[in-house]
C-alpha cells in the first residue's frame, strides 16, 4: 500500500475540493462508468446535499454497510454517482474493507466520503484505537478516512467516551481521520437507564464534538428522528439515516414465516396464525387504497418510504445496504425525489394500516417487563437483517454473540412484552420466529 502522509495543507485542499461536490461526484461517476459494460443503462444520482459542517456534498442516496461488501455491486453504485460509503472497522475479518479498497480505485479518492465506525471496549486506549484505524486504512488501501463514528452508542454518557475523543483528536492531527461521528440504535438492554435514541444523539450533538450522526428514521418511527433532524439543522451537523423502510421488514417477516411452515407441511402455530390473519386483514382492507395510489406492490411502498425521508431538508444522505445490481439501479432512481402533499398523506395512511406490525427500531419500551431480560429490540433488528436485508450470516453471527438471554426463552412465556407494547405489535410470535431463523439449532430454553 502506498502510505502517503496527508499534512494539514493537503487536508485543507481536500476539504476545499470536496465542497465543490457536484462536479467532483460527476467526475467520479464518469470514472466508474468507463469500467462498466452497461453504462448507458445506469441511472445516475440527481442530488447532492451538504453533509453539515464537513462541507462535503454527499449523494442523497448513500451506500450503507451491507455486512459483506460485494465489490462489483459497490463499483456500480459509485459509477451511478454515489459518493458516501459506510463501513465498520474490521468486520467480516476485514474482507469488506478490502473489497471497498478495490472498488474506490474507480474514481478520485477526494470525490468520496468514506465513513467508518469503531466499537470502543473497556480495554481500549487511545493508542489501541489509533492502531486499529491504521490497520483499517491498510485494508481500505487509502491514506485517510473521512468520518470515524463511535459505533452504536447506547447511552448519552457513552458519547463522552474519553478514549474515543482523544484518539480522534490525535488522528485528525495526523490527517488520517477528518471528521468525528456517532451512530445509535437506542439503548440495548433493560437494565440500563431508559435512554431513547433522540436523547442519546441530541446529547452528542449538543456537546459540539461530533460533525456527523447516524440514526433510524422512517415514516413510522419518525418522532425521535424529527427532533434529531431539527437540532442537527440548527447545529450544522451532517445526518445519515438507516432503517428507512419500515414496512418491508415487518411484512416479509410474517409472510415468510407462514410460507416456511407451509413448505415444511407443518401446522402454523396459533399465535403466528393470529398475526398472519391480522396482516392479511389489514392488507385486504387497505388494498383498494393502495391500488388507487399505486402502492399495491412492495417496490412502490419502498419508493414512498425513501421519498418520505428525502423530503426532510435536514437529511444529508439515506443509507441503503445494496446486495445486488437491481437494488443499486432502483434506489439511485429515487435520488432527488420528493413527496407531494397528497403523497405525504398517502404515506400517513400506510403508517396507520401497517404501523402495528412494525417493531420500531431503536425502541425497547417493552424490555423492562421481561422477567428474563431478553433484548427484544436488538433481536428484532437482527431478524430484520435476516429476513428483509438478506444478511443471514451476519444476522446469525450477531445473534449468537448476544451476551443476554435470547428469544429461546420466549416460546413458553405468556408474553409480558407484548402486553406492554404501546403500538400493539404482536411481538411474542415475532420473537419465537426470530429465534427459529437466527439460532443454529432452533431449540428453545
Ligand atoms: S415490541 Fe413494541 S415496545 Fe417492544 S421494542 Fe417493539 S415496538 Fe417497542
Ligand atoms: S416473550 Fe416473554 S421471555 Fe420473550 S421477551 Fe417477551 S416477556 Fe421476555
Amino acid at each position: 500500500m502506498k502510505q502517503k502522509t496527508v499534512n494539514r495543507r493537503t487536508f485543507l485542499s481536500k476539504s476545499t475540493a470536496c465542497i465543490t461536490g457536484v462536479g467532483i461526484a460527476g467526475t467520479c461517476a464518469m470514472f466508474g462508468r468507463e469500467n462498466l459494460p452497461h453504462e448507458q443503462k445506469q441511472p445516475a444520482i440527481k442530488e447532492y446535499r451538504v453533509l453539515g459542517r464537513t462541507g462535503f456534498r454527499v449523494s442523497d442516496i448513500g451506500c450503507g454497510y451491507p455486512g459483506l461488501v460485494n465489490e462489483s455491486v459497490l463499483k456500480a453504485a459509485i459509477a451511478g454517482g454515489i459518493n458516501f460509503i459506510d463501513t465498520i472497522e474490521g468486520h467480516g475479518g476485514g474482507n469488506s474493507e478490502i473489497a471497498i479498497g478495490r472498488a474506490i480505485k474507480t474514481c478520485p479518492r477526494d470525490s468520496l466520503f468514506i465513513n467508518s465506525k469503531i466499537a470502543v471496549t473497556e480495554k481500549d486506549t487511545g493508542e489501541t484505537l489509533v492502531a486499529r484505524v491504521k490497520k483499517s486504512l491498510e485494508r481500505l488501501d487509502t491514506d485517510y478516512i473521512d468520518g470515524l463514528m463511535l459505533w452504536h452508542a447506547t447511552t448519552a454518557r457513552e458519547t463522552e467516551n474519553k478514549v474515543f475523543h482523544k484518539a480522534v483528536r490525535q488522528m485528525r492531527k495526523e490527517g488520517i481521520v477528518r471528521f468525528s461521528g456517532v451512530s445509535c440504535h437506542g439503548s440495548s438492554y433493560a437494565d440500563e437507564p431508559p435512554e431513547t435514541m433522540d436523547k442519546i444523539i441530541c446529547a452528542a450533538v449538543d456537546s459540539g464534538r461530533f460533525d456527523i450522526v447516524m440514526f433510524v428514521y422512517n415514516y413510522v418511527q419518525k418522532e425521535m428522528g424529527d427532533k434529531i433532524l431539527e437540532l442537527c439543522g440548527k447545529k450544522n451537523v451532517g445526518t445519515t439515516l438507516m432503517k428507512t423502510d419500515p414496512f418491508g421488514g415487518a411484512y416479509n417477516i410474517v409472510t415468510n414465516m407462514v410460507t416456511n411452515y407451509q413448505k415444511e407441511n407443518k401446522e402454523i402455530p396459533p399465535n403466528i396464525q393470529k398475526v398472519y390473519s391480522k396482516i392479511m386483514k389489514s392488507q385486504e382492507q387497505a388494498m383498494p387504497f393502495l391500488i388507487q395510489h399505486g402502492l399495491s406492490d412492495l417496490n412502490a411502498r419502498k419508493e414512498a418510504a425513501i421519498s418520505f425521508v428525502l423530503n426532510h431538508p435536514a437529511v444529508s444522505t439515506v443509507l441503503i445496504s445494496f446486495s445486488n445490481f437491481t437494488e443499486v439501479a432502483d434506489y439511485i432512481r429515487l435520488s432527488g425525489s420528493r413527496l407531494t402533499d397528497r403523497a405525504l398523506s398517502e404515506v400517513n395512511s400506510l403508517r396507520a394500516t401497517f404501523g402495528p406490525l412494525y417493531c420500531r427500531h431503536a425502541c425497547g419500551i417493552c424490555e423492562s417487563t421481561c422477567p428474563r431480560r431478553v433484548p427484544v429490540n436488538t433481536i428484532m433488528r437482527y431478524n430484520n437483517y435476516f429476513v428483509a436485508q438478506s444478511r443471514e450470516k451476519y444476522a446469525i453471527s450477531q445473534y449468537l454473540g448476544l451476551d443476554r438471554p435470547n428469544a429461546g426463552n420466549c416460546a413458553g412465556c405468556e408474553g409480558f412484552c407484548e402486553a406492554a407494547c404501546p403500538f400493539g405489535v404482536p411481538i411474542h410470535a415475532l420473537l419465537v420466529d426470530a429465534h427459529k431463523n437466527l439460532s443454529l439449532t432452533g431449540e428453545y430454553a
